[in-house]
Parts: structure tokens; C-alpha cells; sequence
């Protein structure tokens, strides 16, 4: 997967991303980061990059002639046209089946908007994907495209070294994980599930399924209304239900 990323704060995205499991895959040649100043496409000599709004108001608007050069001499360095998202609060929520789509692609260009955001005509022009992070405001979009570049990076084969380690988790049949436990098997009067220390797999993969439901179904119920639930399943969640289980 190669990340292409434009930002005003290069080194914010670079550092981040050398980082841990992320900064491995790097190594190995699994990922790689292209983290492009749009300050170097400024126009004038003191590299602005942001103007006063037009019609008024608080706060600067970047400019679109910066970033559009650099995604020009990007793409056509590239000699393709990958998708641009935009991060941005005003964009469809980040879920994990949108990783999973974008992890199928070859090349991403990240936007990261500051201020007050980003000229529209720009965006108009180049954006294919809005996203945002969450119901919330940052100063910056560099925090959101590194959530969102980490979300896909674990999903390109080889980046977890335990390719199996992704499988039952959150999300996946929109349910949340069950939850884990490690040595030692007893930590201030809490006892590790006896079960778990049984050595029965079969047992184990069954508890470890009902854990998953009631904890979807205390935390995020929402998530209950996609997940594909067999008729074993669907009894332990109709026994939840009876005792009262939903918090909701
Ligand atoms: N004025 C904009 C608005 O109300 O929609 C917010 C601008 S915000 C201060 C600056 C930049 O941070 C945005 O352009 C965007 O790139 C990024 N950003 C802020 N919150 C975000 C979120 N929840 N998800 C993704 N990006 C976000």
C-alpha cells in the first residue's frame, strides 16, 4: 500500500507513522508513506498558504492553487489518479468496512485540511472520499488521516505478523471482541474465566462467542441489528434479553 499524504505538517504524519507495527511494515517494504508539504507549492515567497474567507468571518481558509500544484505533481509522477480523501468532520463516519474497501486499493492520497478548512472549489475538484473520525472538531486533519491510514495498514497482508489475529475481532460479523485475558491467572482476587485455562478449544470458541453478543449487546446494541447470528446464538441473545441485559 503506498500513502500519499497532503499535509501542512510533514513530519506530525511521518513520525507517527514510523512508529510500532506501522513503522515495521515500512521496513519491510509492506507500506509506504509519501508525506508531501503543501508549503512547498505556496505561491509567494513568504509560503502562504491560507487567505481570509470570502463573505467574512473567523479564522483562514486554505488556499486551493497550493494543493491542487501538489496533487498535480503527484499524480503525475504517479501517471494514475488514486482516490483523494478528504478528512474532514463534515464526512461519512469511519467504520471499519470502509477500511476494508480502501485497503484494497494500490494507491491513497490523504488531504488534511487546517483552520478553517479547505477551499471548496478545491475539494470539488480533486476529493472522491470525505471522511471523518468521529462527532467531534481537531485542529488539523493529520491525527484523522493517521487513524485512518493505521485502521487499513493492519488489513494489507503481512503487516500483522500473526495473520489470524485479525479475525475475531471488533467489528468483524458486527460484533464487539471478547475480552481477553494473560498471565496471571489471578490478579487481585479477579480469576482468569476457568474455562479459558480448560485447554477445550471447542468450549472455549463457544464462550468466547456468547461474550461477544453480551458485550455488543451491553455496549453498542446497534451493531446487533447486521450481525449474522445462528440459532444458537440467537437463543443466548433472547435468554440476554430476558434477564434484563440491554442496557438500552
Ligand atoms: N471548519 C470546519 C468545519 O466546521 O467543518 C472544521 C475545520 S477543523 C478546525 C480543521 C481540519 O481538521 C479539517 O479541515 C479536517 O481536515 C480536520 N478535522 C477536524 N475534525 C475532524 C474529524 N472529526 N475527522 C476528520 N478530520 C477532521
Amino acid at each position: 500500500m503506498n500513502y500519499h499524504v497532503l499535509t501542512l505538517f510533514p513530519e506530525m504524519i511521518e513520525n507517527g507513522f514510523a512508529t510500532s507495527i506501522t513503522g515495521r511494515a515500512m521496513e519491510n517494504g509492506l507500506l509506504h508513506l509519501n508525506a508531501v508539504n503543501i508549503r512547498d507549492y505556496s505561491m509567494d515567497k513568504h509560503r502562504h498558504v491560507d487567505d481570509y474567507p470570502y463573505g467574512g468571518g473567523a479564522g483562514m481558509v486554505m488556499q486551493p492553487e497550493p494543493i491542487y500544484r501538489a496533487y498535480e505533481d503527484l499524480t503525475n509522477e504517479l501517471r494514475k489518479k488514486p482516490r483523494v480523501i478528504y478528512v474532514t468532520p463534515q464526512g461519512e463516519v469511519f467504520r471499519q468496512s470502509k477500511a476494508e474497501e480502501l485497503a484494497r486499493e494500490e494507491d491513497l492520497i490523504f488531504l488534511c485540511g487546517h483552520y478553517e478548512g479547505v477551499d471548496e472549489r478545491l475539494l470539488e475538484e480533486i476529493v472522491t472520499d470525505y471522511i471523518s473520525i468521529g462527532d467531534y472538531v481537531l485542529t488539523g486533519g493529520e491525527l484523522a488521516a493517521l487513524v485512518v491510514m493505521d485502521a487499513i495498514s493492519r488489513l494489507v497482508p503481512g503487516v500483522l505478523g500473526n495473520e489470524t489475529s485479525k479475525d475475531h475481532e471488533s467489528f468483524q460479523d458486527s460484533l464487539l471482541e471478547h475480552p481477553q485475558y494473560t498471565r496471571p491467572p489471578e490478579f487481585r482476587g479477579r480469576k482468569v474465566p476457568e474455562i479459558l485455562l480448560s485447554g477445550h478449544h471447542a468450549r472455549i470458541e463457544a464462550w468466547r462467542r456468547k461474550q461477544s453478543i453480551k458485550r455488543t449487546l451491553e455496549r453498542r446494541p446497534d451493531l446487533l441489528k447486521k450481525a449474522e447470528l445462528d440459532k444458537e446464538d440467537q437463543r443466548y441473545l433472547e435468554e440476554l434479553l430476558k434477564e434484563g441485559k440491554n442496557i438500552w
